[in-house]
């Protein structure tokens, strides 16, 4: 059997400093190569069999087509058959956890080594970008309106949904980017803005307007909005940063994964003096958590000047929720990794800067409800490491605003809003998914949550 092709990267001396793209996708020849390993597996649409990937793939896209038209070099028609399903395949081909998704159910890896599904996706969308292909048709208009509340994954899809059923959407996005975290949290050298920005553009050629500037729950509220629209999505993700409420947190150097991020990304503070975002960054650099948050600060951190930059995790490798690719390109840029260690303290010098952080080593116990296993602390193993900037990245929880002001819109206890399988909320014509929902936490579920909503908008409004 034939091993995977894998894809070209950045060259590691350049990589460490540099925003530039680290994964350099593949060639045409590469590309049709990588696609003819493809086993063609069968779906047999009246009695509901779908081949293996596409059981793995959120929004179900017909991988064993699209692929067979890679390998007949017919990429046209390939990104024909994505965007049946999926209006961000750029995006998704970047940083869609395909390892345990569609790869994972892959017949091949059973044997060897699965299809490069994702790398085929992303050249596929690429090649649609460089060539200009619009392969967008405005549906014929329904009459009806739909208000749209972010664009990040979930808003866009559940809007480009709505287009291509021939309803009017309109997005209000609070930020002067449009993308959600796509634009502001994850860095340029994984997904570069331009790519966001070719994807958000084929959403407004399928006919969507796009309002930035527009915060949702300050000038105007959900109930003002359902007196316009027809229906509302609220897609307003989990911006607010999490803590670990330990002592020092206030210090001066103590950043939340958020803050950096956004000054780095949407502020272009790594373009500093060219925009005019300065960020300050030491040469010793701590970012706690291990998922991919904290593993983007980490490489934007070394980026940025950090020479000494490590990530402090609680339990082992195994337990890391980071993209197992990602990791691996961390070790190899030289982050290191402390792992089964816990801060307690952060320690700042007379002027209120940090200068170092207390931890305890920790063990193993058994598996707590999400199946990982719980870490205890180690008693009298408390040490202290020297550090002048620490990054926060321990998880986000949604974003309260909406929920705080709109009347009857029922929340969990974390202040997710709650929906049934659907995306119904509590209140009617009101519909939510993506991030500000309980269980998502990946764009391609976000993405997920978005079709499913506009399936039930679009049945609701027709009634
Ligand atoms: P968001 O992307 O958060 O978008 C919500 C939008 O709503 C934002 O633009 C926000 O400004 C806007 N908004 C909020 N409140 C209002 C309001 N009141 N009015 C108007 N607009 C409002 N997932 C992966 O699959 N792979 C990865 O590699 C990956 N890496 C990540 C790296 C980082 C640094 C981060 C932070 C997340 C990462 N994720 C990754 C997770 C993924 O990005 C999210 O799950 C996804 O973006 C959620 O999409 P969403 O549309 O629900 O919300
Ligand atoms: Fe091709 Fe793998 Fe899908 Fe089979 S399961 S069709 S081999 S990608």
């Amino acid at each position: 059997m034939s091993l995977r092709l894998s894809m070209p990267e950045l060259g590691l001396k350049k990589r460490r400093h540099s925003f530039d793209e680290v994964a350099l996708g593949y060639s045409a020849e590469q590309a049709i190569a990588e696609a003819k390993r493809c086993l063609q597996c069968a779906s047999i649409k009246s009695r509901n069999i779908k081949a293996e990937c596409v059981r793995g793939c959120p929004t179900e896209t017909d991988i064993p087509r699209f692929v067979k038209y890679v390998s007949e070099g017919d990429f046209d028609s390939a990104i024909e058959v994505i965007k049946e399903r999926n209006a961000l395949p750029a995006i998704c081909g970047r940083v869609c956890p395909y390892e345990n998704q569609c790869e994972k159910l892959c017949i091949l890896s059973k044997k060897g080594e699965a299809l490069a599904i994702g790398g085929l996706e992303r050249f596929v969308a690429d090649h649609e970008r460089k060539k200009n292909i619009k392969v967008s048709k405005k549906a014929e208009t329904s009459g009806k309106i739909v208000a749209v509340i972010g664009s990040g994954p979930a808003g866009l899809t559940t809007a480009a949904d709505l287009a291509k059923l021939g309803h009017d959407v309109t997005i209000y996005e609070a930020l002067h980017e449009v993308g959600g975290v796509l634009m502001y949290g994850i860095p340029e050298f994984r997904l570069p803005k331009e790519i966001v920005q070719a994807e958000v553009e084929y959403v407004k050629r399928l006919g969507v307007s796009i309002q930035t500037n527009v915060v949702i729950g300050r000038s105007i509220g959900v109930e003002g909005l359902l007196e316009k629209f027809d229906a509302v999505f609220i897609g307003t993700g989990a911006g607010l940063p999490r803590f670990l409420n330990i002592p020092g947190e206030n210090l001066n150097g103590v950043y939340s994964s958020n803050e950096f991020l956004i000054r780095t990304n949407l502020m272009k503070a790594y373009k500093f003096p060219e925009y005019d975002t300065p960020i300050k960054i030491g040469k010793k650099v701590a970012v706690i958590g291990a998922g991919n948050v904290a593993i983007d600060s980490a490489r934007v951190a070394l980026r940025l000047g950090g020479e000494d930059v490590c990530i402090i995790y609680r339990r082992s490798e195994k337990e890391m929720p980071a993209r197992a690719e990602e990791i691996k390109r961390a070790k190899e840029e030289g982050i290191q990794f402390k792992l089964l260690t816990n801060p307690v303290r952060i320690i700042g010098d007379e002027g209120g800067w940090v200068k170092q952080i207390e931890c305890v080593r920790m063990k193993l116990g058994d598996s707590d409800k999400s199946g990982r296993r719980m870490p205890i602390p180690i008693e009298d193993s408390e040490f202290t490491l020297d550090v002048d900037t620490v990054i926060i990245a321990i998880g986000q929880s949604p974003n309260p605003l909406i929920s705080k002001v709109t009347n009857g819109l029922k929340t969990t206890r974390g202040g997710a809003i709650k929906i049934d399988e659907n995306g119904r909320t509590s209140l009617e014509g009101v519909f939510a998914g993506g991030d500000i929902t309980p269980g998502t936490a990946t764009v391609i579920e976000a993405m997920s949550a978005g079709k499913r909503a506009a399936r039930a908008i679009h049945e609701y409004i027709s009634r």
